[in-house]
């Protein structure tokens, strides 16, 4: 039986998050904002040295989605900029072995803060994952990697400004198509990578959002997540393209999560107003009687909480070891749109306070657009509903 019921752990964590939040996170969110590619090195070294504290906001699980929506609550940004395995951690989570996922995830247990980035977009391939142009070809017991990713999130946290690494999708074999695409890891200080330069951005502007050029960039053979044979699975562990997508099936929660988290800053944000105005929203009272701002504080209260529910269902059912494809995307998909509308919707509500820079409620609606982007584009995630539901493969529903 599913039951959302929090148990004290879930409460404590969620409190200690929504802490970081207001007393961290809101403080210094404005002057990041307009101080684009700043870093906040203070706070990271403060995460970092915070991170042993259970369930601090890492993680991909149930208790982690609450953390993620309590800090993003606080700042969106901020919590891009939270060192850790992050998407690139997921990535060796999803694909790797056993041996790789030790190899590669126990730096982050010791040292200085790190990142782990995940690089798969291109110029020409987004939202067709399968179109990658990047490619790996194998000499004696090396990788050797060439192409160029864009818009990758922690690229330069994660190659320059520590040893982290960052996860690039490429292809081994462009005959055997999206079977021949594979992933690999690219440690901080491998020659022949280099970070080419720094997104300018409309939100989540203190997050690094990095070009990275690979140019015969040597890794050893074994740092290819999984299996390097070109077969559909191996031993359990989904590899090739189904490995790519199986790290979306767990990051697109999180990100709804995030969705979550900057939606409700902006709802929380016009219920204080109203109360503070003494305008009551009459939730129970019949619809006829409740004026537009009512009704549409409700509105914004209903698709939050929708989106909350398919957040948790489909984070509880990977606890649970069961697929969770079709409910991740739901899930992303809902967060995002009304992490969009709920934001728009409160500027419209507030006006000029809204509009205005002196509240962060403009910004909230900035940064709330990326949750409809990346992990998978609305429209995208809509489709891989609408193909699970409808029985449809891939190539008979574009
Ligand atoms: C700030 C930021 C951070 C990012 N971080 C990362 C990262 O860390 N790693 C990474 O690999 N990528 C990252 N991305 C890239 C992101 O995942 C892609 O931008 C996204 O997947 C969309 O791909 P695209 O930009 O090529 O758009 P396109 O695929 O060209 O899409 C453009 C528009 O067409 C729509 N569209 C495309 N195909 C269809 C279809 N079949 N049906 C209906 N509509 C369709 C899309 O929904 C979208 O509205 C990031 C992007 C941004 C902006």
């Amino acid at each position: 039986m599913i039951d959302f019921e929090l148990t004290q752990e879930q409460k404590d964590a969620i409190k200690r998050a929504h802490q970081i939040a207001e007393e961290m996170f809101r403080p210094i969110s404005r002057y990041y904002d307009e101080h684009e590619h700043e870093s906040p090195n203070e706070m990271i070294d403060t995460l970092w040295s915070r991170r042993q504290e259970a369930t601090l906001f890492g993680g991909l699980d149930l208790t982690a989605a609450l953390t993620v929506e309590e800090v993003c609550w606080g700042d969106a940004g901020f919590y891009l900029v939270a060192p850790g395995p992050c998407l690139g951690g997921a990535a060796v989570f999803a694909a790797g072995t056993r041996e790789q996922m030790e190899r590669f995830l126990k730096r982050f247990s010791e040292g200085g803060p790190k990142w782990g980035a995940m690089a798969m977009t291109e110029s020409g391939c987004g939202s067709d994952t399968s179109a990658i142009s990047t490619t790996a070809v194998r000499d004696g017991d090396e990788w050797v990697i060439n192409g160029e990713k864009i818009f990758v999130t922690w690229g330069k946290r994660a190659l320059e400004e520590s040893d982290g690494f960052v996860v690039v999708w490429a292809n081994i074999d462009r005959s055997a198509g999206r079977a021949g695409m594979k992933s690999f890891v690219v440690e901080a200080g491998t020659p022949g990578v280099r970070v080419e330069k720094l997104e300018k951005k409309l939100g989540i502007k203190v997050s690094d959002t990095a070009t990275i050029v690979f140019e015969n960039c040597r890794v050893p053979f074994d740092n290819i997540l999984g299996s390097p044979e070109i077969k559909k699975a191996a031993e359990g562990k989904a590899a090739g393209f189904k490995g790519a997508m199986a790290t979306f099936d767990v990051t697109r929660p999180i990100v709804g999560a995030m969705a979550l988290g900057v939606a409700r800053a902006a709802l929380d944000f016009v219920k204080d107003v109203l109360r503070e105005e003494g305008i009551e929203v009459r939730c129970g009272s019949p619809r006829k009687n409740l004026t537009t701002i009512e009704k549409d504080v409700m509105e914004m209260e209903a698709n939050y909480k929708a989106a909350k529910m398919l957040i948790l269902r489909s984070l509880w059912m990977m606890g649970q070891l069961q697929p969770n494809n079709l409910e991740s995307s739901m899930a992303k998909a809902k967060a995002g749109l009304a992490a969009t509308k709920i934001t728009q919707k409160a500027i419209e509500i507030m006006g000029p306070l809204g509009y205005s820079r002196k509240y962060l409620l403009e910004k909230w609606m900035r940064d709330a657009k990326i949750n409809d982007i990346f992990e998978g584009t609305g429209q995208i995630n809509m489709l891989i509903v609408a193909r699970r539901i409808l029985n449809y493969s891939r190539d008979e529903l574009k």
